[in-house]
């Protein structure tokens, strides 16, 4: 049996976990978080009987422990519930699949409590690898990537030595706009931006995906995961969505790992590594696929991805400043308060002009975010 607790249960990574453990009898659910959608968690509970549950906002936790009043169940909240919930004795492993850097913390606490960690959460590699990375080594506990790439890179690095890595070939579906210049780019819709070609996912890392963000975050977080330089990780546009990922040995020969476009798949690797499991879903007919493109990113365009690797060569804290500046850039443009190309002027705005820090710890990462946050209040929220 294997127990599991699962940060961001009510999100797109949090409802295909529990996909998984619906179909497998021996994963057992032993607690949950969610951050507001107590609707949707009252159902996870009466379904997967987890002894305890975390609501990250106040209120609705509240509302939600008289919801349950019927049930043996133990309901927290804040960031001491998300903890909680992080390092519960029971569990074997915990999936983080929490957006944000709201998920800094738990998972730090997970790893000092000895929790294996399903990591879905990329902000948490992308602003503390440099203190996550060593923690994980120091606790003895595995980070398993359900980011598909990072999952595929993973899978392909199976029985390897990574120090015969030359590069990751990090794929990319290119998003929506691919193809679109900036002039293009102008006046898109946040219902446009949504619509990603291959990907069911949740709203932040589909605009993310739009911007290539997101690409740009996987390239921070394929760095720490790997132990590879800037210079390694180099991403290849597939705009199918067949290839998840590549690595490139020094003899030339390049594992790739294909499927499918199904993230159930890296987050059943994750749980089960080193093992495989059957798996539901569609498998791929090549015959009806007929081709497989490739294309270089365009990077003039999509800047979000050349600015990750500017934070990223940079270092400290200007990742932090990169992710805290899409995050808030993000939802402002959900909020139809900026246009979509105001997202990379933000980013580049708050780079240039929050403080550097460098081997920032853990409360001066926080603080840098806080300052990103400040810095575009005060220039853009008038
Ligand atoms: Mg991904």
């Amino acid at each position: 049996m294997r127990n599991i607790s699962i940060l961001g249960s009510t999100g797109s990574i949090g409802t295909q976990t529990l996909d998984i453990v619906s179909k497998n009898d021996d994963l057992k659910v032993v607690a949950l978080s969610a951050y507001g959608s107590i609707k949707m968690l009252e159902e996870q509970i009466r379904q997967y009987k987890p002894k305890l549950v975390c609501v990250y906002c106040e209120d609705k936790a509240l509302e939600l422990r008289d919801n349950i009043k019927d049930l043996d169940v133990k309901v927290v909240s804040g960031m001491d519930g998300l903890i909680e919930v992080a390092t519960i004795s029971e569990a074997d492993i915990v999936v983080t699949a929490i957006v944000g850097m709201i998920g800094i913390q738990p998972t730090m606490a997970a790893i000092k409590a000895g929790k294996d960690i399903a990591l879905a959460n990329k902000e948490t590699l992308v602003t503390t690898g440099h203190i996550i990375i060593p923690a994980a080594k120091e606790y003895n506990v595995s980070i398993l990537p359900v980011d598909s790439e990072h999952s595929a890179i993973f899978q392909c690095l199976n029985g390897e030595n990574k120090r015969e890595i030359d590069k990751i070939l990090l794929t990319a579906s290119g998003g929506p706009f691919r193809g679109k210049k900036t002039e293009e780019l102008k006046d898109v819709t946040v219902e446009a931006a949504l619509k990603h070609p291959n990907w069911a996912m949740g709203k932040k890392i589909t605009i993310d995906s739009a911007t290539m963000v997101n690409k740009g975050l996987e390239v921070i977080e394929a760095k720490w995961l790997f132990d590879v330089d800037f210079s390694q990780v180099q991403v290849v546009v597939q705009p199918q969505s067949l290839i998840h990922s590549m690595v490139q040995f020094k003899d030339g020969g390049i594992m790739a790992q294909l499927g499918t476009p199904d993230m159930r798949l890296p987050i059943q690797y994750a749980i089960y590594y080193p093992e495989r499991r059957y798996l539901d879903g569609q498998r791929v007919d090549f015959s009806k696929i007929g081709s497989i493109t490739f294309e270089e990113p365009d990077m003039e365009t999509f800047r979000g991805l050349k600015l990750a690797y500017e934070a990223g060569k940079c270092g400290g804290s200007m990742p932090t400043v990169f992710n805290a500046a899409n995050e808030k850039a993000v939802a402002m443009f959900l909020d139809k308060k900026i246009k979509f190309l105001d997202i990379y002027e933000i980013i580049e705005e708050s780079m240039k002009n929050v403080k550097l820090v460098n081997e920032p710890s853990i409360d001066q990462i926080l603080a840098v975010e806080k300052e990103t946050y400040e810095f575009i209040e005060s220039r853009w929220s008038k």
